[in-house]
């Protein structure tokens, strides 16, 4: 985790972000909830739990599981983070962020899930879902 104080803000502005500490090496999730959510691939940056967010009031939560709510700006539909519930942490978008130093991406979740009309040539860490299930199965 890197400390930084980053500020950012969705499209209209009804709501801003300010983060203490955002991991620049980011994860791409192929998942099918990510990539209906984003319309493509979640690119994604840890951001702990540390995060202020001015205008709560346009902030609609999806409880997309039952461990993670995703949240958006009611008024303009900017996706503004995937919350774990047990943790209380934060991953966002890296397209929040206008800059960001150091940013590589470092993994890919649910590899296996990722289809066959794209494909990135970055060298990086994969995971297939059951590896996930067991990863994090100590988590949900
Ligand atoms: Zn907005
Ligand atoms: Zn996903």
């Amino acid at each position: 985790m890197k400390s930084l104080n980053a500020q950012t803000r969705c499209l209209c502005g009804a709501v801003k972000i300010t983060v203490d500490k955002i991991n620049p090496e980011f994860t791409v999730c192929h998942c099918e909830s990510c990539r209906v959510w984003s319309g493509a691939p979640y690119f994604a940056v840890q951001c702990g739990s540390a995060v202020k967010i001015e205008g709560q009031q346009k902030v609609t939560e999806y409880q997309s599981s039952s461990w993670a709510s995703r949240g958006f700006c009611s008024d303009c539909g900017t996706h503004l983070f995937f919350k774990m519930h047990k943790s209380g942490e934060y991953n966002m978008p890296v397209g929040l962020f206008q800059h960001l130093e150091g940013l590589k991406m470092d993994m890919q979740y649910f590899s296996d899930q990722r289809p066959d009309y794209y494909c990135f040539s970055n060298e990086t860490k994969e995971m297939t879902k059951a590896e996930i299930m067991d990863y994090f199965a100590a988590d949900i």
